[in-house]
């Protein structure tokens, strides 16, 4: 199984910086070789310009939603077919910013991921508990339920084609960590729970870990051995951080 590291820069940038970051990762990469996965997932406008800096390059390019719908009148949104079309490999689906501040529920993001599917791009589908979840002893049923929920259905050919990020919303952007022992016993659990659908190949299904990950805990998460990957918010906007937690993948 190829480690995922998956930069999500959420909406930060202008096009004219993403492009000169693009350059100085690739520069970066070239001082050090990695088997893992590289990938960034960027605001729409930059995923044409982007996918062209890239080109010469392992580093694939993710989009942050897509609608569920095909085509049509649905003003605003952004079909799977024309990020595919924009040169996008994943498109990260029912991030926590996006189940809260837009309302987001296991159906629709059941129906986006399903909709990427379609058309051949690759969803990572965040799940992921509240503090007060956490607090209440409910992280589980509720990571759980979520999961159930938002992968209702849904099949592949290749394992690698569905990732599952596991993203505590009180460790998004806080600078709280889960610590790895944690963050491995909710990775494991998510990958117990999709076996009963997946059969074995849960095992070549990669599982992410995202919460405030960065260079100097990175190594440590991505050590366990049901964390396939991380989904790297604030530290994928600095090349120097996210080389090293390239370095460390
Ligand atoms: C994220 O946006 O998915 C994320 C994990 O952010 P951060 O790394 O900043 O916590």
């Amino acid at each position: 199984m190829q480690t995922l590291i998956a930069g999500n820069w959420k909406m930060n940038t202008l096009a004219g910086e993403a492009e000169g970051w693009a350059t100085r990762f690739k520069e970066a990469l070239h001082q050090q070789a990695t088997e893992a996965e590289l990938l960034i997932c960027a605001p729409f406008t930059h995923l044409l310009a982007l996918s062209t800096v890239f080109s010469d390059s392992p580093v694939k390019v993710g989009a942050q939603d897509v609608s569920a719908h095909e085509a049509g009148a649905y003003t605003g949104e952004v079909s799977a077919a024309m990020l595919k079309d924009a040169g996008v490999a994943y498109v990260i689906v029912g991030h926590s910013e996006r189940r809260a501040y837009h309302h987001e529920d296991d159906a629709l993001v059941n129906a986006k991921a399903s909709a990427a599917l379609a058309q051949g791009l690759r969803p990572i589908i965040c799940v992921g508990e509240s503090e007060a979840e956490r607090d209440a002893g409910r992280a589980l049923e509720v990571v759980l339920g979520q999961l159930q929920a938002s992968l209702k259905g849904l099949s592949f050919d290749d394992p690698a084609d569905l990732v599952v990020a596991y993203e505590p919303v009180w460790a998004i952007g806080t600078g709280k960590t889960a610590t790895a022992e944690d963050a491995q016993e909710m990775c494991a659990a998510i990958r117990e729970a999709l076996r009963r659908t997946y059969a074995d190949a849960v095992n070549e299904l990669r599982v992410l870990y995202g919460g405030s990950m960065k260079p100097g805990n990175a190594a440590e998460l991505l050590a366990k051995p049901d964390i396939n990957g991380g989904l790297i918010g604030g530290a994928s906007l600095k090349v120097d951080d996210l080389s090293a937690i390239v370095g460390a993948a």
